[in-house]
């Protein structure tokens, strides 16, 4: 079987990676549209149960989180362990890039960077028994197919960017202030030296001078300035490039077409609050991988991996966007200076704790 892989993010990789290991295919090739040393992104979170999986050993090096923790308007108000039952750990998403890399080429995957599928003919695409679309959230191969994968994709309200600082969170932790500029942002750690800082803001913070018409280093320092007690002064990241979004939460009626499938952000989106698109995106490799089995039968085993996912991605999509709407609602109540909205949302979110 000759396989063709689009995206070489956590999806694609690790499907590649079963596949070749497995030694399934004649040829199995990942294409990637970035440059081998473009890896953007902080540290993502994972549950504990997917390192073993992962089987990386100590190479991996990875974080514990010791619990959530919720500050507002400079004050920690809130401090609790981690909810029994979900053990979290986080990871570079570079280092974690790397590895699955450096694992495919040991197995034989052949890996292309600096091409862009957008750019495949239908020829090209014949060439491939199986094409594996994990092109992430705007996948190309799902538009190319748009009529047959039927996407919904609903837009969020608020504006976010990825960043870091090098202050250590050693809880998941929710910022909120509102005094100058109203922000919202997660931190949490992911090495000795880094966390992540995803910061939300509403449309209307988002179109601030210091926002949307500055330099990202004036952004960030505006941001560090915000949150200056929270960081302990320390300075917000943004990296090679500072990209204000708004999130797609994506969802296809069918997952494959043909011989073509879809696989992790380009099936399904989770919002980052939830932290479970990297594990989501595993998930669907190694469900492919078991659904491929010794199979000759193409059409049957994606028949057998479109039935195993759709149910869990719906589940998943629930949560994920009541934590979105929840996001929302407070950073509203936090830039109306709603303080007993936003006391009401944070008892609706830890209810259980
Ligand atoms: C702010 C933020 C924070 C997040 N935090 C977490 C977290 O804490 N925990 C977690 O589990 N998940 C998190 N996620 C989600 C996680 O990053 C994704 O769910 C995960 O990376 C999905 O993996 P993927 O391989 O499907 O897609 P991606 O990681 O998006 O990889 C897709 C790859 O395809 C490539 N590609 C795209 N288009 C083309 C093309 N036309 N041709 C060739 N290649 C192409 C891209 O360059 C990319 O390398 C976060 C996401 C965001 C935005």
């Amino acid at each position: 079987m000759r396989v063709l892989v689009v995206g070489a993010g956590p999806a694609g990789l690790s499907f590649a990676i079963l596949m070749a290991e497995a030694g399934r295919c004649r040829e199995i090739t990942v294409i990637e549209r970035n440059a081998a040393s473009e890896n953007p992104g902080w540290g993502v979170t994972l549950e504990s149960d997917a390192l073993p999986l992962l089987g990386f050993g100590d190479a991996l090096s990875n974080e514990k989180l010791e619990g959530r923790a919720f500050w507002y308007r400079g004050e920690r108000i809130l401090d609790l362990p981690n909810p029994p039952g979900v053990p979290l750990v986080t990871v570079s998403r570079a280092e974690l890039l790397r590895l699955l890399r450096q694992r495919c080429t040991k197995a034989g995957v052949q890996l292309m960077f600096d091409t862009d599928a957008a750019e495949l003919t239908e020829a090209d695409l014949e060439r491939a028994d199986l094409i594996v679309a994990a092109d992430g959230a705007n996948s190309s191969v799902r538009q190319r197919y748009v009529h047959a994968f039927a996407p919904a994709v609903a837009r969020g309200r608020n504006c976010y960017a990825w960043l870091a600082t090098p202050k250590a969170f050693h809880k998941l932790t929710i910022l909120v202030r509102n005094e100058k500029l109203p922000l919202l942002a997660w931190g949490y750690k992911y090495s000795d030296r880094m966390s992540t800082l995803i910061v939300e803001c509403t449309e209307q913070t988002f179109k601030r001078p210091t926002i949307s018409q500055t330099s990202a280093e004036m952004c960030c320092a505006a941001i560090a300035e915000t949150f200056a007690r929270e960081l302990d002064g320390h300075p917000v990241l943004s990296g090679t490039a500072l990209r204000w979004q708004r999130f797609r939460a994506a969802s296809c009626r069918r997952l494959f077409h043909r011989n073509v499938v879809l696989i992790g952000d380009a099936a399904h989106t989770t919002h980052f609050s939830n932290g479970f698109g990297t594990m989501c995106a595993l998930d669907d490799a190694l469900a492919l991988h078991i659904a491929l089995g010794d199979t000759t039968n193409i059409t049957c085993a994606l028949e057998a991996y479109e039935a195993s996912q759709q149910p869990k991605i719906e589940r998943f999509q629930a949560t994920s966007m009541a934590s979105m709407q929840w996001a929302e609602a407070m950073i509203d109540a936090a830039e109306d200076q709603h303080d007993g909205k936003v006391r009401e949302l944070i008892a609706a979110r830890w209810s259980a704790h």
